[in-house]
């Protein structure tokens, strides 16, 4: 069930009225819905509940979800999610202050990334974080050496580039061997006896991520298949891993997309790794992680705005809003869709086709294009599924204070971060005297 719904006429988060946010916090504002995270992390809690398998010998539960902190890392949402039991998926030192400022446990804490820092391992290591997720052989040096300066042990997993297709955007494709991230598959042995042979690593897992926004989950169980063979052959060599980690990646509704269901691609998934399990190892479990964050959070937040000017041209009609690219970098990064929605329902303004854009000086500053709009200035839109990659992505280009954003959980509406203020955009610089 959607979140965001009509009632009377009127487009709702949950209880709460759009246009009644939009009077008290102002536009443009991010609203989420904490119901719709809630229900969204439970698809993968619960499944993992139901075809996960029992307890590890190294007492470990049998999965984890690491909701992934760069699709949305509003403390409140990283709270919300901490509660439920999630574990994060960081990609910087910043995000791990983020979550551990929003209560998430950095035991539960993965760190994935091509170009981690010295400064970062060393506060991931203070912190105890579960698993460095490392991508290169260069990567796995530095971080051997900043753990035995701090006199600790990392533990780690090799991202592996399985070199499958995600048949997604390129901008959004991890997977292929053209790509910067991960360690070749055909690499992948040689890395881990490399990280075997470290005296400050922990070699503990394997975990690869293909790409985001899957409708289909064949390539994320062809990736897991190729996984499994090293896992194999790894353990011939008596190098034993503890943890398996498929990534994220399932995708969204945007317009008329029919994403595979988590739970499907949950059982299917599960149901190889129990056989194998049962096949080759008489059934010791080995825990599985997962790092998902657009299905987690990017149709729990809408973004909205309010129309300021109505232009109507030779060859266009344009809808001018006051959000921006700068608030929402999709459509502008990958041409991306988000439905647009009219938050009073009303029939007295003529149906006209519309670019709706943003005050931006740059042509790419739209946000929707070619939309059947019955609009007078002054209307309040909501741009659809902006949970994910919206607020994440914002910039304050043009001088543009980011937008601030509201979490709503029933009938009541929480501000959980404030506008910014334009002195608060240049209060770091200085003139010289
Ligand atoms: C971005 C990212 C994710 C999350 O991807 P979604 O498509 O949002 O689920 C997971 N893992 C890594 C390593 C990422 O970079």
């Amino acid at each position: 069930m959607s979140h965001f719904s009509y009632r009377n006429g009127v487009l709702h988060a949950e209880q709460v009225p759009l246009s009644a946010l939009a009077g008290q916090y102002a536009t443009p504002l991010y609203v989420y819905s904490k119901q719709a995270l809630a229900e969204n992390f439970s698809a993968y809690a619960e499944a993992c509940r139901q075809y996960g398998r029992g307890r590890g010998t190294e007492g470990f539960d049998a999965a984890l979800v690491c909701y992934s902190v760069k699709s949305n890392s509003n403390l409140a949402v990283l709270n919300t999610l901490a509660a439920l039991g999630s574990g994060f998926d960081i990609v910087s030192g910043g995000e791990l202050q983020r979550v551990i400022a929003a209560g998430g446990d950095p035991r539960k804490v993965i760190f994935s990334g091509v170009g981690k820092g010295r400064e970062e391992m060393r506060l991931a290591l203070s912190h105890d974080i579960l698993c460095f997720n490392v991508e290169s052989i260069p990567e796995l040096h530095r971080l051997n050496q900043v753990a035995g300066e701090m006199g600790r042990r990392a533990r780690i997993s090799l991202r592996v580039n399985p070199n499958v297709d995600a048949k997604t955007h390129p901008y959004i494709s991890t997977g292929l061997k053209e790509n910067k991230f991960g360690v070749a598959y055909e690499d992948a042995m040689d890395c881990y006896r490399a990280a075997a042979a470290l005296p400050h690593i922990d070699v503990v897992g394997i975990d690869c991520h293909i790409g985001s926004q899957l409708l289909d989950d064949a390539p994320l169980l062809e990736a897991l298949d190729k996984i499994i063979e090293l896992v194999d052959l790894l353990a011939q060599e008596n190098i034993v891993l503890h943890h398996l980690d498929i990534g994220g990646g399932i995708g969204i509704i945007y317009d008329d997309e029919m994403p595979v269901a988590v739970g499907d691609y949950l059982k299917r998934l599960f149901g190889r790794i129990n056989a194998w399990r049962d096949a080759k190892y008489e059934g010791r479990p080995i825990k599985v992680m997962f790092e998902p964050g657009r299905s987690i959070v990017g149709n729990a937040g809408v973004l909205l705005t309010e129309v300021q000017f109505l232009k109507h041209g030779a060859e266009k009609n344009f809808a001018v809003v006051d959000a921006a690219m700068n608030d929402l970098m999709r459509p502008a990064l990958y041409e991306a869709y988000h439905g647009v929605q009219q938050v009073q329902q009303h029939r007295d303004a003529a149906a006209k086709t519309y670019d709706v854009v943003g005050p931006v000086c740059e042509s790419g500053d739209w946000l929707a294009r070619s939309r059947v709009l019955a609009l007078h200035e002054g209307d309040l839109l909501a741009v659809m599924s902006a949970g994910a990659y919206g607020m994440t992505m914002a910039s304050n280009y043009n001088t543009r204070p980011r937008a601030a954003e509201v979490m709503v959980d029933g009938d009541k509406a929480h501000l959980v971060r404030e506008r910014e203020s334009a002195a608060q955009l240049f209060a770091l610089e200085s003139i010289i005297s």
